[in-house]
């Protein structure tokens, strides 16, 4: 996939729809996989095509300057979203991206609003950043684990929104994926973490607390995602017990995203044209 946006869709279909406020989000197990996806083999070698195409609209992107780009990744634990970044921004210039991971708030952060932490690694202009758990965990993982009350949390939608809002009227163009993994593939993947010493690290205690609390997350990742999927920040529900179709689906949504907004290179400016002329 080469040029800019005019050649055939790689995969006719494979597509990304966003949330719909109001609609119930069906995030059952089923919904983790695609049905009658393409073979792995076809699907990675769109994936490739799509990532020299991100490569190619990062460049410009960069120099281009006019907008931020911010990919929020949700999800429970083992549903990928290391390796979905390492997927996909191993295609860019790493100058051009930031990564951002939101663990418990420090006691610092606690003193201060929910958003302060968040605020402060919004990508620049020019930038496209990565948020591995975000803002969202204040209305998911605070209300499963009761860690503020109702009234507290509950509030945070509208307060998520107009933030969100603010930032879009700004120049940050935001996507939000939530990777949707089934109930047994998490159990596997957090099997094979303990199988394999070089994944053991990545297990913790707190993991198994929070699959105790499936259908509480899920219930919860419902609410945000219905009351949080906005026009100018939408929720994308990601398939992602297959990680070839999830990466193809995001590294799709990425390339869709930047070539809405036709990137260009800046014309040379008017004093290097003419302090150029005498050049050579
Ligand atoms: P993986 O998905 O691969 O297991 P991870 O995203 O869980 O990795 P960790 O640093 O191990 O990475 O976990 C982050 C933890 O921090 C999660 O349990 C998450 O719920 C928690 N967390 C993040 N933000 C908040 C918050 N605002 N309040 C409470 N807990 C939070």
């Amino acid at each position: 996939m080469k040029g800019n946006g005019d050649q055939q869709e790689p995969l006719p279909g494979l597509r990304l729809a966003p949330v719909v406020e109001g609609t119930t989000v069906p995030l059952g197990n089923k919904a983790a996989r695609i049905p009658g996806a393409p073979e792995r083999k076809v699907i990675e070698s769109a994936t490739r095509d799509l990532l020299e195409r991100l490569a190619e609209l990062q460049d410009a992107f960069y120099a281009d300057g006019r907008h931020a780009l911010l990919l929020i990744l949700q999800g429970r634990d083992a549903s990928g979203k290391d390796g979905l970044i390492k997927t996909v921004y191993g295609a860019f210039n790493p100058a051009g991206v930031q990564v951002a991971a939101f663990g418990p708030p420090t006691p610092l952060e606690l003193k201060h609003d929910f958003l302060w932490r968040v605020h402060q690694v919004v990508p620049p202009r020019g930038m496209i950043g990565v948020f591995n758990r975000s803002h969202y965990e204040d209305v998911l993982a605070v209300r499963v684990r009761q860690l503020a009350p109702e009234s507290e949390w509950r509030e945070r939608f509208e307060q998520i929104n107009h933030f969100e809002s603010m930032l879009h009227a700004n120049g940050v163009v935001i996507r939000k994926c939530f990777l949707h993994i089934s109930q047994d593939e998490q159990r596997e993947r957090l099997l094979a973490r303990l199988d394999d010493p070089r994944k053991n690290w990545k297990f913790r205690r707190e993991d198994l607390d929070d699959r105790a609390l499936w259908d509480d997350y899920t219930e919860a990742y419902r609410e945000a995602l219905t009351r949080c999927s906005t026009k100018h920040a939408p929720w994308y529900v990601v398939p992602s017990d297959e990680k070839p179709v999830r990466n193809y689906l995001v590294a799709r949504l990425l390339v869709e995203t930047l070539e809405s907004l036709h990137p260009s290179y800046p014309a040379m400016k008017a004093d290097v044209r003419d302090a150029i002329r005498d050049f050579q």
